[in-house]
């Protein structure tokens, strides 16, 4: 095929050995892409893509790197709902190349192949053949927003809280609300937490972010107690948001102002890296617990060590991410996880919390399974606050 349609491409080679590095580029060069560029660690890579506006077509990543591997890069990739093609290489087993192939897959990404070192030319060539082949390039996924854009959405308070019951199974009644930010852009239509989130983080707006949402979410749940709507609300914090020592004192005044009972908030946490100090990270979760809130662990299955972190963390809830329960009665290994999970939260003193229901099949399965409570499509989207009220003043 089609030199021209290769020429008319650009790769990135992301290793941290250089003489590996410098391989792969020649090779990718040799295969006809038109134009090679490189970067020695996850986080310049993930700066170039982003400098780039995602035009970006290939990507060769290597597994096995310091500081951000290869499984976080797929990670922020997936997050940014990156439409290009991606080749992972690693000097590791075959089976950890198929299971990481299998995860990028999984969250989305369209995978051309992998490579084990040492990898001949001619293989690389075939991959960037293929992908060339294959390829009708399709409208990248992402909007072209800008963190700078980001930055003024949420000092101007464009970013809204959406919210979606949950609901306790034993008495049919809402039990929660969980709040989910929505970012309706003025030309770009309502963009997705999947893409600024993970925007935030990176560019250190996630702090900011988390107060607006904190602040909306609470002072709602205030209102709602005051009209005698009895329900919890929940909030979700990634755990690198738990970087500053002092985010119990913020998090309580916010609530104190609003004038919700903290005892009535719900903590969902997520993992959305390694946790880089785990004191830092323990002294916080300790004293938000102390402060009164519900401790969850959100995405439960799906994170990094979750099941190390249940051990040494003070969580109360255990939500199972809803990739082990949407379709979940036809899937015999997502069954088995979502059946683990709730027995093992059970063994723990733990409420558990499905979300994804989307069926009633999905319903009766958690149901039968001895889960706490549900959240899902089957009940309710996310909704807008007036949505939201009207929905519930009809429950
Ligand atoms: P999450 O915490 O796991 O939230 C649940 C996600 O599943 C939401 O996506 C929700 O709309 C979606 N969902 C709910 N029911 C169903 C269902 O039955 N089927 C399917 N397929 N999906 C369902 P959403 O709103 O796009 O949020 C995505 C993620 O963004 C959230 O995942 C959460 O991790 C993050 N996020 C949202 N708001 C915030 C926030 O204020 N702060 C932080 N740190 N993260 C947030
Ligand atoms: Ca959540
Ligand atoms: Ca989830």
């Amino acid at each position: 095929m089609s030199e021209s349609a290769l020429a008319g491409m650009s790769a990135l080679v992301v290793d941290d050995e250089e003489l590996m590095r410098d391989f792969l580029c020649m090779a990718v060069q040799k295969s006809g892409v038109g134009s090679v560029s490189s970067a020695n660690c996850g986080s310049d890579a993930l700066d170039q893509i982003e400098e780039s506006h995602k035009q970006i077509d290939i990507i060769l990543c290597d597994l096995q790197m310091p500081e951000m591997d290869g499984i976080e890069v797929i990670r922020h990739l997936a997050n940014d709902g990156y439409g290009g093609g991606i080749v992972l290489v690693s000097g590791e087993d075959k089976r950890v190349l198929k299971t990481a192939e299998n995860m990028a897959s999984v969250r989305g990404l369209n995978v051309i192949g992998s490579l084990s070192k040492p990898v001949p030319v001619h293989n690389i060539i075939a991959l960037m053949n293929q992908y060339a082949v294959s390829e009708q390039k399709t409208s990248w996924s992402m909007p072209d927003v800008t963190a700078d854009e980001l930055d003024d959405a949420i000092r101007a308070g464009e970013i809204v809280a959406h919210y979606q019951p949950q609901i306790d199974i034993k008495t049919g009644r809402v039990k929660c609300a969980e709040t989910l930010a929505r970012w309706p852009h003025p030309e770009r239509g309502m963009i997705s937490p999947d893409i600024f989130i993970d925007m935030a983080e990176r560019h250190d707006l996630i702090d900011a972010l988390t107060d607006r949402i904190i602040t909306q979410a609470t002072v709602q749940g205030a209102d709602w107690h005051r009209q005698g709507i009895d329900i919890n609300v929940a909030i979700n914090i990634s755990m690198n948001n738990l970087r500053h020592l002092d985010f119990p004192d913020r998090l309580h005044d916010i609530v104190n102002n609003a004038g919700m009972d903290i005892k009535k908030l719900v903590i969902e946490i997520t993992e959305s890296q390694l946790v880089k100090d785990l004191g830092t990270c323990l002294d916080i979760l300790t004293r938000l617990r102390l402060k009164g809130p519900t401790l969850s662990i959100d995405d439960f299955g799906t994170g990094y060590a979750s099941m190390e972190h249940l051990k040494e963390m003070p969580f109360e809830e255990l939500k199972i991410d809803r990739a082990f329960v949407n379709g979940a009665c036809k899937d015999d290994t997502a069954r088995a996880i979502l059946e683990s999970s709730i027995f093992l939260a059970k063994q723990l003193n733990m409420a558990t919390v499905a979300e994804g229901v989307e069926t009633s099949n999905d319903w009766d399965l958690v149901t039968a399974l001895g889960c706490d409570v549900i959240q899902g499509y089957y009940i309710a989207p996310p909704m807008d606050i007036e949505t939201f009220n009207n929905w519930i003043k009809d429950k």
